[in-house]
């Protein structure tokens, strides 16, 4: 079976709808399926509705991908097989998604301090209602010119420490944990090697992930090395953790797809070890 535990749609910054998503996703031979759109879950209703009507060859795992802070750093944790209707859960994701809304107001404000004015109404209107992300600012500022490319447009104006960089007062990821759990979840400590960490940050990370009540780690993201892989799965088997696999699919590129080298070796014990496959197992989605 082909699993594909972390993607996004148009919900927050990819850029196929739901249905598209899951269509996409049986094409690439995909067998499992997690939407992890950005702090919000309202892509899981129709993608869910679709694989019924066109009875797809395909299992939803119901998920979301938390924004987190951790000491003074920014971190991101999935959460997989949560109710998606959980009335707490959906409070907690609303205060994210509020958050997400304010840091755009001030990304704005900073950009026009810099001469790039009106960035927020062009925002909103890319986003188009979908939780608001520094992907929309990145596309918005690389249609404007400002940047040849994504890439660039992080590392000019979007990154850590750049012009347009606010920290935000996401969640403390304990409580993402706890949220996740309360929701009848498991979380997922999302591509560890994505932060810029040193070896031995990576390493706390994971430790202290494990402590607040983590259940599992990516250990394969797109672009990692096989000897990452099996770093990262020594790390999983310190602390007692599982592992989860993800392309973290937000478009096609030349590097990324649906479901592509997500292969896991027989040692590794995955995070769907232990779950009863079936669309039951997925909470109704109304
Ligand atoms: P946010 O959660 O709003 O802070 O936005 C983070 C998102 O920006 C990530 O989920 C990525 O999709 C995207 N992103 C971050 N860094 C880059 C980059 N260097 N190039 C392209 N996209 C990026
Ligand atoms: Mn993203
Ligand atoms: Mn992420
Ligand atoms: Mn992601």
């Amino acid at each position: 079976m082909k699993f594909d535990l972390h993607s996004h749609t148009l919900c927050s910054d990819g850029v196929l709808s739901p249905a598209e998503l899951v269509a996409r996703a049986v094409e690439r031979g995909v067998d499992a399926l997690a939407i992890t759109d950005h702090d919000t879950v309202a892509g899981l209703a129709l993608a869910q509705q679709t694989i019924i009507d066109q009875q797809l060859p395909l299992t939803l795992i119901n998920g979301v991908e938390i924004s987190c802070r951790w000491l003074e750093l920014e971190v991101h944790i999935v959460g997989l097989n949560i109710n998606p209707q959980c009335p707490e859960f959906l409070a907690h994701l609303a205060s994210q998604r509020q958050r997400r809304l304010e840091r755009a107001e001030e990304m704005a404000r900073r950009l026009a301090k810099s001469h790039i004015a009106d960035v927020l109404p062009a925002v909103l209107a890319l986003a188009n209602g979908a939780a608001l992300t520094r992907t929309h600012f990145a596309r918005h500022l690389v249609s404007i010119g400002k940047a040849s490319s994504m890439n660039n447009v992080f590392k000019k104006y979007l990154g850590r420490g750049k012009i347009g960089y606010v920290p935000s007062n996401w969640v403390d990821m304990a409580d993402a944990v706890k949220w996740i759990h309360n929701a009848g979840g498991v979380a997922v400590l999302a591509h560890p090697l994505k932060y810029q960490l040193t070896t031995k940050w990576v390493k706390r990370l994971a430790e202290q992930f494990a402590s607040a009540g983590g259940d599992a780690i990516e250990i394969i993201s797109p672009q990692q090395t096989p000897v990452q892989k099996r770093e990262l799965w020594a790390l999983c088997q310190l602390h007692g953790l599982t592992a989860s696999v993800g392309s973290d699919f937000h478009q096609q590129t030349s590097w990324n797809d649906l479901g592509k080298n997500l292969y896991l070796t027989d040692d590794v014990t995955p995070v769907w070890h232990n779950w009863a496959l079936e669309p039951a197992l997925n909470h109704a989605v109304g």
